[in-house]
């Protein structure tokens, strides 16, 4: 059996919920991170109205619901 004094349990204690919750930050920003990036993907915005909307189905064009002008969903590489 290991001896323990009362201020190492106590650290020992401590240690565990401060690494228990320095996990579980981690793990939710991680995954905070993740939803932001998989909304900014599903995010359109027209480029003839600035309306934002979702990108629905997987089609490479994409109608604005306000103005029904089609946009492209890759990334415009056009200069100009
Ligand atoms: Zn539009």
């Amino acid at each position: 059996m290991i001896e323990l004094d009362l201020t190492q349990f106590f650290v020992m204690i401590l240690s565990v919920v401060v690494g228990g919750a320095g996990l579980g930050v981690l793990v939710d920003e991680l995954r905070e991170r993740r939803m932001f990036r998989e909304v900014r993907r599903n995010i359109m915005r027209c480029r003839i109205c600035g309306t934002a909307y979702r990108k629905e189905g997987q089609d490479a064009v994409q109608s604005c619901p306000e103005c029904a002008s089609p946009n492209p969903c890759s990334r415009d590489r056009r200069l100009g």
